[in-house]
């Protein structure tokens, strides 16, 4: 348990009135925050004020601010001096707004104590709610209301979740049933009632007895009857659980600083749970799951918040109040309109309705899945609410992806068997083995299986597995249950809410009707329906990508029209060019499709492993002088002529870079025994010789070894024959009926002298020239380098006097800045990321602090000494929407991704010109 604030040993100077920090932030009559102070405030802090400010029926309370947070971990967790002294104040203000007491004995003021960070992280932190009741405060209450029942109701939920969450008392393990959940049902068994809400008085307070006994017994301490002591035991948890497992998981998966911290925020309590005029509940402005405008949300009457979120009883939609409460149906429908109108943006917001009274506790913008996200900014904007530039920005660059994820395959679909329904929460298709935990998610992962997550209810705790799993299923919950919303938020398939399905967990089984399906067994589910297959199911090309390969008709997919207005709009507003990494004339068409502007990156060493190729490839490179190389190299030059032929081709007039032989040559050779006889009789070789040749080629270090330019430095050969290809094809192309025009740009690999350059680029241009003149045709061409170590960017203005173009290797940039093998992480990544010592993978997402100031450099130097140097990117840092925003702001001209990332990248691009012009 944390301690009450003490004055730490680091002692400041004194405040004075004038000098003091503020460090907690009240909002209600007097609100002192606004929606702008999401740093300091946290979201939901700051959106409270912002709501108290304009006249929303907000209940007051008070926000403690992050700074208090960094304070308390840069203090071994303790708090600034003047914090106790302000917060007693806070209290007593909202004690004087509503006339009751903190600890009062007839009218006793209850508070919530919830977390808050800048970014909301649902789920991830600690709440406790009812905060405030002990022996002699739940007489107060029970009088004050007229309901004893419903006064210790809120003691046995508040001692529960105090218990759990600042005790410790909890399940051991994730297979063991939560404690207090199994006092409770021992009661209600007892008491011979199926539903919480059949507990009467008289049980309920045998239910706070016997937690008090447990908690007791699991901690040695008994349950704290001074609320003063409650309050800081909550604010301590909630700090705490700033740095729990999840939320640090949750921090990497969203790459959210450790540094931040979050807020906690004290609010009087209002009660959904004080009789049948009373509910509470969750809603969306519009529809989270596929951006519909429509209003969608669910409630519980005569429940608290947790009751809805946690999934324990599911609840009712939201369009059942017309009918069931139809006054404050009216007032919310009201408040859901100003919400939209005031944020901007749709909105995730809970209300409680206490004796027909209506009290909004919170909002924030509503995570969305990736197709609703598209969806609410394209109608929003066309509802006026917000701009072109605004809706681009609202579209977290990613989730255009989830408009081309694959659905089930039609045919599949018909023989597939429906065992279930559930909720549809998180769209596309998703088919797995059944994992009713998530360490067996993880393990079966890392088998290699593909798993569905199949859960009762989830809880934060889930967050691993469910990024382990390709889909999630639970037969609890509604769907702004934690499934769901994580779910959504991780683009995952989720199907929540299946009541007709169920888990037993115990025998490892999961029944649906006369279905029963074990742990391991295949299982399917639709997330965009909610329907639930045996068995596995195909999947099938998106409706996007249907319309784009000419299978739909453009106008009957309003998907599509979705996606082409995103498009559209990015393709305006950004100014650097995609380009993407294609090695064949497949994946080159596909990427034009998806608005490729050109190759970026053509790795020539994948052309060498189709069929014959692979053994002309092992003769040269296990020839002994220079007459055997020329001669496997030239029964190569006419695969490699018609590979450039046919990516020309498919790029129809747009620029192709294409990189000259790589890798380091023993990797094409043969290790295992088998292979190696069959090498020596197809090449008419002894196998002694095969095995000696790949003995003399050994590396130690072969990603340092002699690759890259090298190669073609010690077997200028090999850049010749590659150089001939490529302006053999490119004549070929221009001497075709059809005009088509062909821009070759030739691409040294890890250079990092100028001397190695113009090496290789004298020989490029000479060959150019002979089959020009040979050929009777003029071609454009261009040669430059890839940046790909240190070196290089230091002396890139040398470099760039023999180059018409870099680009940034930044997969060997970041191996060689780093002294971090790229394929050797496994050992200690997990390790990092638990420490936080890499707030994201720094092969996926640039070290923009440390790679990227050698970028900064190179940048700077090589135009300094050719002002108009083309600049590219094409490691896989060029898919990623944070490093493609600083390639932006570094001045790069061109990004080059992998095909399926160019609709993410022309977003990201836009998106980084607009945040940055
Ligand atoms: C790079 O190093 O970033 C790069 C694109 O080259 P490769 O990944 O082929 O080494
Ligand atoms: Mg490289």
């Amino acid at each position: 348990m944390t301690a009450s604030p003490k004055k730490t040993t680091k002692t400041t100077k004194k405040p004075t009135a004038r000098n003091a920090k503020k460090y907690v932030f009240a909002f209600g009559q007097k609100t002192d925050g606004d929606a702008t102070m999401r740093e300091l405030l946290g979201g939901k802090g700051a959106n409270l004020a912002e709501m108290a400010s304009i006249g929303l029926p907000v209940p007051p309370g008070f926000t403690i601010s992050t700074e208090v947070c960094g304070y308390y971990y840069d203090h071994g967790r303790q708090y600034p001096s003047s914090l106790m002294r302000t917060v007693k104040a806070s209290i007593k203000d909202i004690e004087s707004q509503l006339g009751k007491k903190f600890g009062g004995k007839n009218n006793p003021l209850l508070v919530s104590v919830r977390s808050g960070a800048r970014d909301s992280m649902p789920g991830m932190m600690d709440t406790i709610l009812n905060l405030g009741l002990n022996d002699e405060t739940v007489d107060g209450l029970a009088k004050v209301s007229g309901n004893p029942r419903f006064a210790w109701d809120c003691y046995r939920r508040f001692i529960q979740m105090y218990g759990d969450v600042v005790m410790g008392v909890e399940a051991a393990n994730e297979s063991e049933e939560d404690p207090f959940h199994k006092v409770l049902d021992a009661l209600k068994v007892s008491r011979g009632v199926k539903v919480d809400s059949d507990l009467k008085t008289a049980d309920l307070q045998e239910l706070v007895k016997r937690y008090k006994q447990l908690i007791a017994k699991k901690t040695k301490s008994a349950f704290p009857q001074d609320v003063m002591e409650q309050l800081w035991g909550a604010v301590g948890a909630v700090f705490g659980s700033w740095k729990n497992e999840r939320a640090i998981l949750y921090r990497q998966q969203y790459a959210i600083p450790a540094e931040w911290g979050t807020a906690v925020n004290v609010q009087a309590m209002v009660f959904g749970n004080a009789g049948n005029d009373s509910a509470t509940g969750v809603a969306f402005t519009r529809d989270p799951a596929n951006g519909k405008k429509v209003f969608y949300g669910e409630y519980l009457i005569n429940a608290q918040g947790e009751d809805v979120v946690a999934g324990v009883r599911t609840p009712n939609a939201i369009a059942d109040m017309q009918q069931e409460m139809p006054k404050s149906y009216k007032a919310l429908e009201k408040v859901r309109t100003r919400l939209e109108k005031h944020f901007k943006d749709m909105q995730d917001f809970e209300f409680t309705i206490e004796k027909g009274r209506l009290f909004i506790l919170q909002t924030r913008n509503g995570k969305r899945t990736g197709l609703a996200a598209v969806r609410i900014a394209v109608e929003m904007q066309k509802e006026r609410l917000m701009s072109q530039q605004a809706a681009l920005l609202k579209i977290p660059a990613e989730s255009i992806d989830s408009l081309l994820v694959p659905v089930f395959d039609p045919k599949s679909l018909k023989a597939a068997s429906k065992i279930a329904q559930g909720l549809p929460a998180g769209p596309g298709a998703a088919t797995g083995r059944i994992a009713f935990t998530a360490a067996k998610a993880e393990m079966e992962t890392k088998k290699g299986n593909k798993v569905v997550l199949c859960r009762t209810e989830t809880s934060p705790d889930d967050l691993k597995g469910m990024l382990h799993s390709q889909g999630i299923l639970t037969s609890r919950g509604g769907v702004s249950s934690h499934a769901a919303l994580v779910a959504r938020q991780l683009g995952k398939v989720c199907v929540c809410g299946a009541g007709d399905i169920k888990i037993n967990y115990e025998k490892g089984t999961l029944t649906a009707g006369r279905t029963v399906l074990n742990e391991g067994d295949y299982i399917s589910i639709d997330g965009s329906t909610g329907h639930i297959y045996k068995g596995m199911i195909e999947s099938a090309d998106s409706e996007v990508k249907r319309v784009l390969e000419g299978g739909i008709k453009p106008t009957n997919s309003y998907t599509y029209e979705l996606f082409q207005t995103v498009m559209k709009w990015s393709d305006k507003y950004r100014t650097m060019n995609i380009r993407t990494n294609a090695d064949t004339p497949s994946m080159a068409k596909q990427a034009v499709a998806f608005g490729a502007e050109g190759i970026g990156l053509c790795r020539t060493e994948h052309m060498f492993f189709d069929g014959d190729r692979i053994d002309y490839m092992r003769q040269m490179i296990l020839a002994v002088d220079e007459v055997q190389r020329r001669s496997a190299l030239r029964k190569l030059l006419p695969f490699q002529k018609k590979d450039f032929f046919g990516l020309f081709k498919a790029m129809n007039g747009r620029p192709v870079t294409i990189r000259l032989l790589d890798p380091p040559l023993h990797e094409f050779l043969p290790h295992d025994d088998v292979v190696r006889r069959q090498l020596a009789e197809k090449l008419n070789v002894p196998l002694d010789f095969v095995i000696e040749r790949i003995k003399a080629l050994h590396e130690e270090n072969p990603m340092l070894g002699c690759r890259g330019c090298r190669l073609g430095i010690l077997h200028p050969e090999i850049t010749e024959m590659q150089t001939r290809a490529i302006f053999e094809a490119a004549a070929q192309i221009l001497k075709g009926k059809k005009k088509v025009a062909v821009k070759p740009e030739i691409m040294i690999p890890l250079v990092g002298f100028r001397e190695e350059l113009a090496d290789q680029l004298k020989i490029v241009h000479r060959v150019a020239k002979e089959v020009m003149k040979a050929r009777k045709v003029k071609i454009d061409y261009l040669v430059g380098t890839m940046i790909e170590v240190p070196r290089a960017a230091i002396t890139a203005d040398e470099i760039a006097k023999e180059a018409d173009f870099f680009s940034f290797g930044t997969n060997d940039l970041t191996q060689t800045t780093l002294g971090l093998s790229r394929d050797d992480m496994g050992l200690f990544y997990d390790e990092y990321q638990r420490k936080e010592i890499y707030n994201q993978n720094p092969f996926a997402s640039l070290d923009q602090s440390g790679v990227g100031q050698l970028i900064d450099l190179a940048v700077s130097k090589g135009r300094s000494s050719k002002p108009n140097l083309k600049l590219g990117i094409c490691g896989e840092h060029a898919g990623d929407p944070a490093s493609i925003e600083f390639c932006q702001r570094a001045g790069l001209n061109y990004v080059s991704c992998s095909p399926p990332r160019v609709p993410i990248a022309r977003l990201a691009a836009a998106q980084a010109r607009l945040r940055n012009s």
